[in-house]
């Protein structure tokens, strides 16, 4: 049945999409009938077993119900046709907008329809424990944009469930709000390190998190960063950019700061050249921001307003670096204490492009990062190097795939462009070939598509197809025409 524009017969409900769309029908569907279906909805969420299923089961009921109290009734108007086109709108944006549904969306499309007090309170509960509330559907969330690095989802997904409870966005499931003692900021700081090859998805990884969960991050290039006092990039102006970005101190308190390239502030590769000091009085300038509970704000002209005083106990940093030759000192641990590599009991042996995967704190303090502040970051990620075959995923499943913006420019002019298998396969090859992981599919891509792209904006429409023999030639021959 096609009831206001919600198809309402039978759903199910297994992923995310699927609980929003349950929502989604909800909302629209149970206007008239709210307090039939809150006792049906708590008489589920009473049951200590109840899952998505079990709550589909309960709307299909109520559904049914709805049905029947409109034949009966004969009101098709029960909702007005303005009222109703607002909220579909505003349901549209809110789909789309939030891969991840927070507190703060769900209390504000309550009130901005004032649904039943009751019904909200229990309804998002159940939001929490099924779509958001839980480090396994922050991952899944997550899968859809980036490909492989199991071990590095996993841990950024713990990291940001913390930030978020930490900072009052997510609330953690079963949590009694009645209870006074609960303090979040007893709870680990979920700093992290990620450690992995240029063009392996450390940055994207935290990127999109922060875009899911509408958190503003900045991220900060360590190799240029200069001790307080020289000229140029500092701590005090990376928090400073953070504030601009976040708009006001409050909201920059609850933001992320990546610093990468950090392990070009170790010992061993800091150039003095950069500020005349070494890495290691940069790194305890960061060990003393992280061990602050608050920063004072220099402005960075005499004439500019006080920027004030910023909380810094709940920004999450994350550290990211390539640290090219760490791979020696895990290999040469690893030997030493006759687990996994080159060692006679071989119990778990790796292989040589994925040894990162086995970093330690000790590694990285050995690679010249001061102990106090490794002993002060949660987690240690290594990822792995991404192979041909996860390239072509990048480019074919990502969500947010660059082959899509490049489709997406062929169709404005009227044109379709498709890539076949074998070349997206040589398309990957080549990028490995150039060195910089995933970041190279952009530069293989624009050249291989350059020439098509000059020509598509035409009054014809044109179907391009890429396939290996236009790859081939093209890469021998760049006058080649497309097919
Ligand atoms: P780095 O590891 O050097 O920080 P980035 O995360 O900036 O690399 O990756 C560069 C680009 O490559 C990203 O913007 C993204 O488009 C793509 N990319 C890299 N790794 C992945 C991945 N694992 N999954 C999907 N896309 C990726």
């Amino acid at each position: 049945m096609l009831q206001y524009g919600v198809d309402v017969s039978g759903f199910c409900a297994e992923d995310n999409s699927e609980v929003l769309s349950c929502i989604k029908k909800i909302f629209l569907f149970p206007w008239k009938d709210a307090g039939y279906c809150n006792k049906l909805i708590q008489d589920v969420l009473n049951n200590p077993a109840v899952d998505i299923p079990a709550l589909t089961a309960v709307l299909e009921e109520s559904i049914m119900r709805y049905k029947k109290f409109i034949a009966q009734n004969s009101q098709q108007d029960l909702f007005p046709t303005t009222e109703f086109n607002r909220l579909q709108k505003r349901l549209e944006d809110w789909h789309s907008q939030i891969g991840l549904l927070t507190n703060n969306d769900i209390t504000e499309f309550m009130s901005e329809y004032s649904l039943d007090e009751f019904f909200c309170k229990q309804f998002k509960e159940r939001i929490r424990l099924s779509a958001i509330g839980t480090p396994e559907a922050i991952r899944k969330k997550l899968d859809e944009f980036v490909i492989g690095q199991e071990v590095a989802k996993t841990g950024l997904s713990i990291a940001f469930y913390l930030h978020m409870i930490r900072t009052g966005v997510l609330q953690p499931a079963d949590f009694d709000d009645s209870n006074s003692d609960i303090d979040f900021q007893s709870l680990p700081n979920p700093m992290i390190m990620l450690i992995g090859p240029t063009g392996s998805g450390k940055t994207f990884s935290v990127t999109t998190l922060c875009d899911l969960f509408k958190v503003t991050y900045v991220k900060v290039d360590c190799a240029s960063l200069v001790a307080s006092g020289y000229v140029g990039t500092n701590l005090n102006e990376a928090l400073l950019m953070l504030t601009r970005k976040a708009g006001s101190n409050e909201e920059a308190a609850k933001g992320v700061i990546i610093f990468d390239e950090f392990d070009k502030l170790s010992e061993l590769h800091y150039s003095r050249s950069q500020g005349s000091v070494g890495g290691v009085e940069l790194q305890q300038e960061f060990l003393s921001l992280i061990e602050s509970e608050e920063r004072k704000l220099i402005s960075r002209k005499y004439h500019e307003d006080d920027p004030g005083i910023l909380e810094t106990s709940n920004i999450l940093f994350v550290f990211t670096g390539s640290f090219n030759g760490i791979e020696h000192i895990i290999k040469r641990r690893l030997g030493q204490k006759g687990i996994g590599y080159k060692s006679n009991n071989h119990s778990e042996p790796f292989a040589e492009e994925n040894v990162l995967k086995f970093v330690q704190p000790e590694d990285i303090e050995e690679f010249g990062i001061i102990p106090e502040l490794v002993g002060r970051i949660s987690y240690f990620v290594g990822l792995d190097k991404l192979t041909a075959d996860q390239l072509v995923a990048i480019l074919k499943q990502s969500e947010k795939s660059i082959l899509k913006h490049y489709q997406y420019y062929f169709s404005l002019h009227g044109d379709s462009l498709k890539i076949t298998d074998d070349a997206l396969g040589l398309i990957a090859e080549k990028s490995l070939e150039m060195g910089g992981g995933a970041r190279m599919l952009r530069m293989v891509l624009q050249t291989l598509l350059s020439p098509l792209m000059a020509q598509s904006p035409d009054n014809n429409s044109k179907n391009y197809v890429i396939d290996r023999d236009y790859f081939e030639s093209f890469f021998n021959n760049k006058t080649n025409k497309p097919k």
